[in-house]
């Protein structure tokens, strides 16, 4: 099996990013790799419901609860690369399978490594994001199964 040297590990805080950030700890230690934890945070643009929009309320996603809603993520993926010793970690504003195979390129990630499911979908099935970033990846991609 290829030796790996820079690892990117995406989470979205569900069950199954608990494992594959041990799968990655594990990974790294016997490959001497780099892991890179990030989290992606999807911020709706528009208004959510129609009504709003209609009216012309003000959109439900404001700056100020976007901002809000960044900050929180923040402080979470800080408290889970404390609680995992991973110093480069990254918050990221945009469509997660998008800015994962992103940031995957532009630092030249060897693994991606997520959850085969996530917080989405069923749980028998491939999450929309794990499909698309093994699609789009320009590197080899981890999924693991929460019960594999
Ligand atoms: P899903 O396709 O949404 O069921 O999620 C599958 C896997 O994609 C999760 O276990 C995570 O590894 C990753 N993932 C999903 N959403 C995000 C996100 N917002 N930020 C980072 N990784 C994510």
């Amino acid at each position: 099996m290829a030796v790996y040297q820079h690892i990117l590990i995406a989470i979205d805080f569900s069950e199954n990013s608990v494992k594959a950030l041990k799968k990655t700890l594990q990974l790294a230690a016997e490959s001497h790799a780099r892991i890179e934890l990030i989290h992606v945070v999807d911020i709706p643009i528009y208004p959510v419901l129609e009504d709003v929009a209609v009216l012309g309320l003000p959109g439900i996603w404001d700056d100020e609860q976007a901002k809000s809603l960044m900050t929180l993520s923040e402080e979470k993926l800080k408290k889970w690369a404390d609680k995992y010793q991973i110093e480069n970690y990254k918050t990221i504003e945009g469509v997660p399978s998008s800015e994962i195979t992103a940031i995957a390129t532009v630092n030249k990630a060897d693994l991606i490594v997520m959850g085969f499911h996530g917080l989405s979908g069923f749980r028998r099935l491939i999450g929309s994001t794990t499909h698309s970033v093994i699609n789009n990846a320009p590197c080899d991609v981890l999924a693991i199964k929460l019960d594999g």
